[in-house]
């Protein structure tokens, strides 16, 4: 210390603030490096044990996923999709109708092979009836819905506790914002017994005249890119793409859902994934789902 006032003279005093602050610096542990995590949560530590700097957890910036969700089979149509999702080897969720499933035996098979073939395919609750198609009732009593629900479990038998509202967008009760006020007692009956409500981000219309598919697969291929990159699904980086069973029935346009597939699988950001997957769903196990 000498040394450095011997050698700055006179001038010390006025450098004195400079050279604690030289001091300090030289002494104290590095600056962390942008890398680093700002905040890591303490932990406790065992006196003497070895602390060991764990991993940010890491970020996904490089993929972006699309989970396929097909409503309201088991219908015509089912069979290709399972089809084509098995030759093009990639993932996807069917929300099924108890009542679909009730009335045709080969339905039944179909809800099965899907169950059966978790992980590749997601089988999801859609209620028994679909409300009817009166919407409105079947929300405004909401122990009406839960019981039309818990009938569709029984026979459907999905993978997880996951259900698709008929004739709504909702989503689970943290999501509220997102979903009409008419279904917001049904989503907390939902939510009671452990079930996650999956609404969509961008669909695939069908004409109400013969199901056929309204978008052309490249017009909507380029729609799903474009809401991934301006940040617009719910869940950035996350797509959820609502279609139905039955628009596939035809060879024309079970070909469309392959070249949907086909021109998705071009893009190497893209991966397909189910909707148990999917950022928040708890994964509940349904009661009747014993096959896995
Ligand atoms: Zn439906």
């Amino acid at each position: 210390m000498k040394w450095l006032f011997g050698f700055l003279g006179k001038s010390a005093t006025r450098f004195f603030p400079l050279i604690i602050w030289l001091l300090v610096s030289c002494t104290s542990t590095p600056p962390s490096s942008e890398n680093t995590p700002v905040s890591q949560p303490a932990k406790p530590q065992k006196e003497g044990a070895t602390v060991i700097q764990e991993p940010p957890p890491a970020i996904d910036t490089t993929h972006w996923y699309v989970y396929l969700t097909f409503d309201d089979g088991p219908q015509p149509g089912t069979a290709n999709c399972i089809q084509i999702c098995k030759e093009e080897q990639i993932k996807a969720s069917f929300f099924m109708v108890g009542l679909h499933t009730d009335r045709w035996g080969a339905g039944k098979r179909l809800v099965d092979t899907i169950r059966q073939a978790y992980p590749q395919f997601v089988l999801a609750n859609h209620s028994y009836s679909h409300a009817n198609n009166h919407y409105r009732y079947f929300y405004q009593h909401p122990d009406v819905a839960l019981a039309d629900f818990q009938q569709a479990e029984q026979l459907v038998r999905p993978n997880f506790r996951i259900a698709r509202f008929p004739g709504n967008n909702a989503w689970g009760i943290e999501h509220k914002e997102k979903s009409h006020h008419l279904v917001a007692a049904v989503l907390h009956k939902m939510d009671s017994i452990g079930y996650d409500v999956i609404g969509w981000d961008q669909e695939w219309n069908f004409r109400h005249t013969n199901s056929r598919p309204v978008q052309i697969p490249d017009s909507l291929v380029a729609r799903t890119m474009q809401l991934l990159r301006e940040g617009k699904t719910r869940i950035p980086r996350h797509l959820v793409l609502l279609s139905h069973d039955r628009m596939f029935s035809r060879p024309a346009d079970s070909a469309s859902l392959q070249r949907y597939i086909f021109l998705l699988k071009q893009q190497p950001e893209i991966v397909f994934q189910t909707i148990d997957q999917y950022p928040g769903v708890s994964k509940s196990p349904a009661i009747a789902a014993h096959t896995f």
